[in-house]
């Protein structure tokens, strides 16, 4: 079983807008409904979760009532994690809602709903690298060089660029790998992250990560220049 799991529980509203900015609208629609399209429409995957903030929920609730692959909608957190420890709780067993598949044959592809122009391409060459693998990131080379600072602004570390990549969404796992490795990184007192294949990499080392071609048109939407951007290749 394959479920995509949409990020849209965040609140920021760093766009400038009354709304977070999954609630904008480009081409006719929100970019939650344009993520959701695109998860619905790829035929390996069998349902999708909304994880959506609480104030938002009827909202979501009528942009969802076309797509009959959303099982579930529930609410997220305070942090990014914590509305992907959100989604992970509904097939841990706590939702009387869920049939009782074991975590080992489910897969979750956890995605940003704010990148809006992922790609078919994209999504099931994740499912597809899960036949092999148990964690899968998706990633573009770095077009710029990147430079790691110190509090004072000085240059401590120029990786090579061949090496470095930007980093997309969805991430893809087997279920258990991702609940594992989010049991541990909970246990630990400094437990921090801003993506979910980053906990796999830190507190199951010993898993390999396999990295999907990404595509340089699946941005994340953050700035209003973004919007410009994904109006004119929705429409395309
Ligand atoms: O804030 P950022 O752009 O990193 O958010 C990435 C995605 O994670 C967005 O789709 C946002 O709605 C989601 N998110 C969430 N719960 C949070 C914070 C962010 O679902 N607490």
């Amino acid at each position: 079983m394959n479920v995509a799991v949409l990020l849209a529980g965040g609140s920021g509203r760093r766009m400038g807008g009354p709304e977070p900015k999954q609630f904008i609208e480009v081409a006719g629609r929100t970019l939650l409904e344009h993520s959701i399209r695109a998860f619905d429409r790829n035929a390996d995957i069998d349902e999708i979760v909304i994880v959506c903030h609480p104030d938002y929920l009827s909202r979501v609730s009528d942009i969802v009532a076309p797509y009959p692959k959303v099982r579930h909608v529930v609410r997220g957190g305070r942090e990014r994690y914590d509305s992907t420890l959100a989604a992970l709780n509904v097939y841990e067993g706590n939702d009387a809602d869920v049939p009782n598949v074991p975590l080992d044959r489910i897969n979750v592809l956890i995605h940003d709903c704010v990148r809006c122009l992922v790609s078919d391409r994209i999504i099931s060459d994740c499912v597809r690298a899960l036949h092999e693998y148990r964690a899968v990131d998706v990633a573009i080379p770095c077009t710029d060089t990147i430079i790691e600072v110190d509090d004072q602004e000085h240059i401590v570390r120029m990786p090579q660029r061949s090496h470095l990549r930007n980093v997309q969404t969805p991430q893809a796992f087997r279920l258990d790998v991702l609940v594992d490795a989010y049991r541990r990184g909970l246990a630990d007192p400094n437990f921090v992250t801003t993506d979910d294949c980053s906990v796999v990499h830190k507190y199951l080392p010993d898993v390999p990560i396999c990295v999907v071609p990404g595509e340089s048109t699946n941005i994340k939407i953050t700035y209003p220049e973004d919007l410009i951007l994904a109006e004119k290749l929705l429409k395309c």
